[in-house]
């Protein structure tokens, strides 16, 4: 008889999974359960789809169902596992069927937290998650005049960047002082602030709570707040995103402080032969030494890869991260953790460099400002964080520190590191060098 690998969630993390397992091993005998009518696609496309920066939702999937079932897994979608017996070694789903395992990964992601405000269940109301779901309001869009985007979460600045676009007045609600004040710092942001405000033409609301919401006949006419009511025909509510982890915890497995499951580098959880893995886990942070969780695609695929592949007989161990995150279109952000509000807020001694410079030759048209920040512990000297503000070569740089700070680069490093100059894609100074020489002369070097 064949090993049975039943994987529950057809996100990047389960499609990863049961995807690799059979790829490393064909006799094995692989089910993907998913609640979902799709796996493999894409929902960080969503907010372009409904800016019409693309098209349509058709290139969000990856490969049609098909294309699994021939690979030979057994796929179950629009079916919601509701128990799991352990001791049976079987998973039951809301359709009575009974799925027999020798190994269970469960990828089931995140959900959000619905806010406890009144009227949060009147029609218009909306979350972003089931590209179904999103087809449906992108539908109502055309007719949408006025609407609210609770909360500067990434997706949210991605909705308020984009739903103006489809000529919609859009009105962000933040209880933050500036766009995504968890992770990020005010100055970094104000060039993003700016160009959504005079360019985009959005309306930012800081310091502003969400109270509730009125309507009529069951539909949202406005959106209540600490600063009066704003009219919307639509609310898209990017409420906390919290750890999918009922079945974890249902048979035994333990959660950490973040909520989410405790696994270990192999992405084995504590009950024998059950792993576990994107947006629904917990990992550590390198630089920090606490668990983080983390929701982007960019770690729930090579987490669930590295599961489907180790429940296959595989043996390789997941890295610490250090999370590079970027956002944007024209004017781009974009960085690594830490930033300055957060080294404040959990004591970090640091300095600051910072510098702005160009990202291709003065004299070349393509040419754009890049402002950087770096944060240098000034004990080890090493560099322990980056923002970067500017237009094309966020993500590059974002990426680029992501890893000089898992090598433990020292600032006297970076500040004598090489680059390309090249008048159309580069300009002779590095602006990373430039705020790195800067955190020097803060630190007497
Ligand atoms: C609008 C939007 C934009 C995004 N933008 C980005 C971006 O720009 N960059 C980025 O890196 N990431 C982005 N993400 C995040 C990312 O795409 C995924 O959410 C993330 O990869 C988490 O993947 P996951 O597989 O761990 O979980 P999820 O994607 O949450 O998938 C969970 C799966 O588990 C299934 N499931 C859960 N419980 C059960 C059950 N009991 N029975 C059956 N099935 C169950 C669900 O059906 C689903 O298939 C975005 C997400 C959204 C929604």
């Amino acid at each position: 008889m064949s090993k049975k690998i039943v994987v529950i969630g057809g996100g990047g993390a389960g499609t990863g999974a049961a995807t690799i397992a059979i790829q490393r091993d064909r006799s094995l005998d692989v089910t993907l359960i998913t609640e979902f009518e799709d796996i493999a696609y894409s929902p960080c496309g969503i907010p372009y789809v409904f800016g019409r920066q693309i098209e349509k939702f058709d290139g969000l999937f990856l490969q049609p169902l098909q294309f699994y079932r021939d690979m030979g897994i057994k796929l179950c979608t629009e079916t919601l596992v509701e128990r799991i017996d352990i001791n049976k070694r079987s998973v039951y789903s809301n359709k009575g069927q009974e799925f027999p395992f020798d190994v269970l990964i469960l990828c089931t992601g995140w959900e959000y937290e619905v806010p406890d405000l009144p009227n949060v269940d009147l029609d218009g109301i909306v979350y972003i998650k089931n590209i179904r779901q999103a087809m449906e309001i992108d539908k109502r869009l055309d007719q949408v005049k006025k609407a609210v985007v609770w909360n500067s979460k990434p997706l949210g600045v991605e909705l308020i960047a984009e739903l103006p676009h489809r000529g919609i007045e859009t009105h962000l609600v933040d209880p933050s002082p500036w766009l995504m004040a968890d992770f990020t710092d005010a100055d970094m942001m104000e060039p993003l602030q700016q160009y959504l405000i005079n360019d985009v033409g959005v309306k930012l609301h800081f310091g502003t709570d969400l109270l509730g919401f009125k309507g009529q006949n069951g539909k949202l006419t406005h959106a209540q707040t600490s600063a009066g009511d704003i009219e919307a025909d639509m609310a898209f509510l990017v409420a906390p995103m919290k750890p999918a982890t009922k079945l974890a915890k249902s048979i035994g497995i333990k959660t950490g402080s973040t909520g989410g499951i405790i696994v270990d580098n192999h992405m084995r959880t504590n009950v024998p032969n059950v792993y576990a893995a994107g947006a629904c886990i917990e990992v550590l942070h390198g630089l920090l030494n606490i668990p983080v969780n983390l929701i982007p695609g960019s770690y729930a695929y090579p987490q669930g890869r590295l599961a489907g592949l180790n429940a296959a007989g595989g043996d390789e161990a997941y890295r610490p991260v250090y999370v590079p995150w970027g956002i944007g279109a024209k004017v781009q952000v974009g960085g690594v953790l830490v930033s300055e509000t957060m080294a404040k807020a959990m004591g970090m001694p640091y300095i600051v460099g910072k510098a702005t410079g160009i990202t291709a030759a003065r004299y070349h048209p393509a040419h754009e400002m890049m402002i950087v920040k770096l944060l240098v512990d000034p004990n080890t000297r090493r560099v322990i964080g980056a923002q970067f503000t500017g237009g094309e070569g966020v993500k590059e740089r974002a990426d680029f520190l992501a890893f000089a700070i898992r090598k433990g680069t020292t600032v006297e490093e970076l500040a004598t590191m090489e680059n390309v100059y090249s008048p159309p894609i580069g300009a002779l100074g590095e602006p990373i060098a430039n705020a790195a020489k800067n955190a020097l002369a803060v630190l007497g070097g």
